[in-house]
């Protein structure tokens, strides 16, 4: 079967692109590698999303792939790693050696987290040293663990840790947040959470876990041990599989109009994905819809 379109990642972009798509009245297919609801999975509590005055990120994808699937979309768990156009259909590659074609294809692959590129980060990632609070705080119950950055990830993984963990150290380079003020101010009430600012992790120590994280605050090391350190400084995309197909910036994000075209007709892109001033949640919702209607409008 050829697909009217493809949307290639199951986050919020990608969720609310096949739900307009369907309710457009085209076939859909939606292709996630991992799972449905993308990066909102790892936040404890959205409380900037419209309509919803605080909601679990999980809550919140569960609720965009119901309702995507509830519109008709249909859904596969599968990681693309390739993409072939012949005469205008797009073909759709994955790892388990599927392939899926459409006419217009929606690329919402969002970022991925990014390493802060020390010695033994990837050696340790498990064994102390994690990008998810969510999903690994409750390994670190009742143990210190440092948090690595200064934005909303930071602030509300350091929340949510302060919850469980016995001490936690919220490590930022700069002296002041790109985050929320609102989330900062929580956590300066919170007496088991130490800011460290102007602060940078140099190292990681630990024979086969994390004991300790040493950082340079203004030219002095200080050793802290900690069982755990999440880092959240920010995030990546990855759009290296579509660079042949697609124009990015020097930091792989891909370029398109406002109206999520790209160089390549019949294919759009949408959310953390693309180059734009604001990431958020609302803003890839908006993407998505976008997206979707363009990507309805070349298909006619
Ligand atoms: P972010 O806003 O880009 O913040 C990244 C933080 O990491 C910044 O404080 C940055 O420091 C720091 N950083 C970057 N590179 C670093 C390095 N090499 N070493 C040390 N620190 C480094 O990323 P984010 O917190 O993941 O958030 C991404 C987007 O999602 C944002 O727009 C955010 O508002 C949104 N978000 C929304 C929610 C929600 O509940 N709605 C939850 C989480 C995130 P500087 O400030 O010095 O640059």
């Amino acid at each position: 079967m050829i697909y009217d379109i493809i949307v290639i990642g199951g986050g919020p972009a990608g969720l609310t692109a096949a739900t307009y798509a369907r309710r457009a009245g085209k076939t859909v297919l939606v292709l996630e590698k991992d799972a449905f609801g993308g990066q909102i999975n790892w936040s404890p509590r959205v409380e900037n999303f419209p309509s919803h005055i605080s909601i679990s990120g999980v809550e919140l994808g569960d609720m965009l792939l119901a309702q995507a699937m509830e519109q008709g979309a249909d859904v596969e768990l599968e990681e693309v790693c390739g993409l072939e156009i012949k005469d205008g259909i797009k073909c759709v590659k994955t790892l388990s050696g599927a392939e899926f074609e459409c006419r217009a294809l929606v690329i919402a692959t969002g970022a991925k987290p990014r390493m802060l590129g020390l010695e033994r980060e990837q050696e340790l990632v498990g064994n102390g040293v994690c990008f998810c609070a969510v999903c690994d705080g409750a390994f670190y119950k009742d143990l210190p663990v440092a948090v690595n950055g200064g934005g909303n990830s930071a602030l509300q993984d350091a929340l949510l840790l302060s919850e469980k963990c016995s001490r936690v150290y919220l490590i930022h380079r700069r002296d002041s947040f790109r985050g929320e003020a609102k989330l900062v101010e929580a956590l300066r009430e919170k007496a088991n959470v130490e800011f460290v600012l102007n602060a940078s992790v140099t190292a990681l120590e630990g024979e086969k876990e994390l004991e300790a994280v040493v950082v340079d605050i203004q030219g002095e090391k200080r050793k802290i041990p900690v069982a755990g350190l999440f880092v959240a400084i920010g995030h990546r995309p990855d759009n290296a599989a579509f660079s042949g197909f697609v124009e990015l910036d020097d930091a792989g994000y891909a370029l398109s109009g406002e109206d999520c075209r790209t160089v390549t007709e019949g294919v759009f892109v949408a959310g953390d994905c693309r180059r734009k001033s604001v990431h958020q949640l609302t803003t890839a919702v908006a993407d998505g819809s976008v997206a979707a209607l363009a990507a309805c409008e070349y298909l006619g």
